[in-house]
């Protein structure tokens, strides 16, 4: 069954740009191996990741994430089977985000938590649009 899980985190990472290294050299390797893809943004010090693919292979990588120390406070905003992939040509795309970008004011948003609605599946599937054309630009 194709599964998609999405979470927001805060960073531990003591050096964020050897750690993202480190973590996103793994990460592809991983993903490619068990047919996973997904995005990774950076924003402020939180975390947002979506991966999709079969849903056993999304819940053990989810498991490996979820004990990592680089990163704590995960929120999960979408753990559901869904009809296609969203990241289909990334094994794990990662984009810094600007400050003042739409999408970064969005995961402020979610982080703060200032409104239920902003962690609801509804709001990680408009987020899924706005990402896959903010990666296609
Ligand atoms: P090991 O590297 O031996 O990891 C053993 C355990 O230690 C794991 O639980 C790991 O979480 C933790 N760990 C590893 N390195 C460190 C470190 N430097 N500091 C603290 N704890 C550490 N992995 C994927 O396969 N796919 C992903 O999409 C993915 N996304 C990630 C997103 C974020 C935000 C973070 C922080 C990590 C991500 N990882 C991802 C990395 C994942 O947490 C594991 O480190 C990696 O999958 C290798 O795990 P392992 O058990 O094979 O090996």
């Amino acid at each position: 069954m194709l599964w998609r899980k999405t979470y927001i985190s805060t960073s531990r990472c003591e050096n964020l740009s050897e750690d993202l290294a480190a973590i996103l050299d793994v990460s592809r390797k991983r993903n490619a191996e068990t047919g996973l893809t997904g995005v990774m943004l950076v924003s402020g010090g939180s975390f947002y990741q979506t991966l999709e693919g079969n849903r056993n292979e999304v819940t053990q990588t989810f498991f490996r994430i979820a004990s990592d120390m680089r990163h704590d406070g995960i929120i999960v905003l979408q753990d559901a089977a869904c009809d296609y992939r969203a990241f289909a040509s990334w094994s794990l795309a990662y984009r810094d985000l600007p400050q003042d970008h739409e999408i970064a004011n969005r995961i402020a948003r979610i982080a703060a938590g200032d409104k239920p609605a902003y962690r609801t599946n509804v709001m990680a599937a408009e987020m899924d649009i706005l990402i896959t054309s903010f990666l296609s630009v």
